[in-house]
């Protein structure tokens, strides 16, 4: 992306809020990658719509960022535009049980809102870091549980520019994947379906869930949660863990001491350093048992 196309694309649309040049390492949770050439914050659905039309029209590359929590960014950076919707979209409403977000919302605010109006069937997400739109994408989960528990439907922008509403059928909410992933579809906002529970309780559950996450994860260091995805029948940590690589690392890429399914920033990690340390891995982990671990992190 050039400098007249960048300027072409802003001046078409003055009143979005717009930066240049902004460190990845500042956008995402794992604190790697080199900048992205231009960002925008839309306030509104038709911002949003405004954006994409602009991009396509210009033929830019552009690219969803919700809280950065499942990204490794490379170092070289992003050439092209990141559209986040964390910061102004951010509206939630009740309708009687369900739920609906604009997709900006942190997925945590959704568990204790909802637990507030003694409303239960996300607590499961109470201590996942992202977004609801980063959260749906990745069909997210903890406890057994996941998104797809939930979901019931989503506005999205498709590929033609249109708005469209999803159902759950139409959203292949796999194990950590989704339509959205594989079509690279725009999230707007997500309505989930609750049911009636009992606020201490959930608010119970939901103290145990976090006290569990604090005891087990590396929650003192840059991550991006789990880097591998859970092998059928086996778990990835268990794996890195067995293959005698628990505090192995590469430069400032570690894996966690703590949580060998988490690969951590111990300062000065580059994104070439989790790149390494990821292949790393998985070569050992194939040789030792013959599991080929996919990365669930999303490689920007
Ligand atoms: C400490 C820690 C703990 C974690 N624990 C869990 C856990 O228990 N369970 C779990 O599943 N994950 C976990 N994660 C991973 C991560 O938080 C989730 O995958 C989360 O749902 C990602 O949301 P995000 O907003 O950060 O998305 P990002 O990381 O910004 O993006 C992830 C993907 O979603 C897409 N996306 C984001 N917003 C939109 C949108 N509006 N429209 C279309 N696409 C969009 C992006 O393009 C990208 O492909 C953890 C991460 C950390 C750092």
């Amino acid at each position: 992306m050039n400098q007249l196309e960048t300027r072409n694309l802003r001046e078409s649309l003055p009143l979005i809020h717009w930066e240049e040049n902004v460190p990845l390492a500042s956008l995402t949770t794992l604190k790697v990658g080199g900048p992205a050439r231009l960002v925008c914050y839309p306030k509104n659905e038709d911002e949003v719509l405004s954006v994409v039309k602009a991009a396509h029209r210009l033929r830019l590359p552009f690219h969803l960022l919700g809280f950065g929590s499942n990204i490794l960014a490379k170092d070289k950076g992003y050439d092209g535009l990141l559209i986040i919707l964390t910061k102004n979209m951010k509206n939630l409403s009740f309708d009687g049980q369900m739920l609906t977000c604009q997709a900006g919302v942190p997925i945590v605010t959704c568990s204790y809102e909802a637990a507030n109006q003694g409303l239960s069937g996300i607590e499961f997400a109470c201590g996942i870091p992202g977004s609801v739109g980063g959260a749906v994408a990745m069909n997210a989960g903890a406890y057994e549980k996941s998104i797809d528990s939930v979901f019931v439907s989503c506005r999205c922008i498709n590929h033609d520019c249109q708005v469209v509403e999803l159902s759950k059928e139409e959203m292949n909410l796999g194990y950590r994947t989704s339509r959205v992933i594989d079509e690279k579809l725009i999230i707007l906002s997500v309505t989930f379906q609750l049911h009636a529970g009992i606020k201490t309780e959930i608010i119970e559950l939901m103290e145990e869930y976090n006290l569990a996450r604090k005891q087990k994860q590396p929650l003192e260091y840059p991550s991006a949660g789990s880097f591998f995805k859970r092998p059928p029948g086996n778990f990835a940590g268990a794996l890195i863990e067995q293959a005698g690589l628990k505090g192995f690392s590469v430069n400032g890429a570690k894996v966690s001491e703590k949580h060998a399914g988490f690969l951590i920033n111990t300062g000065n990690a580059t994104a070439k350093d989790f790149f390494q340390l990821s292949r790393i891995i998985q070569d050992k982990v194939y040789q030792r048992f013959g599991v080929r671990l996919e990365t669930e992190v999303q490689v920007l």
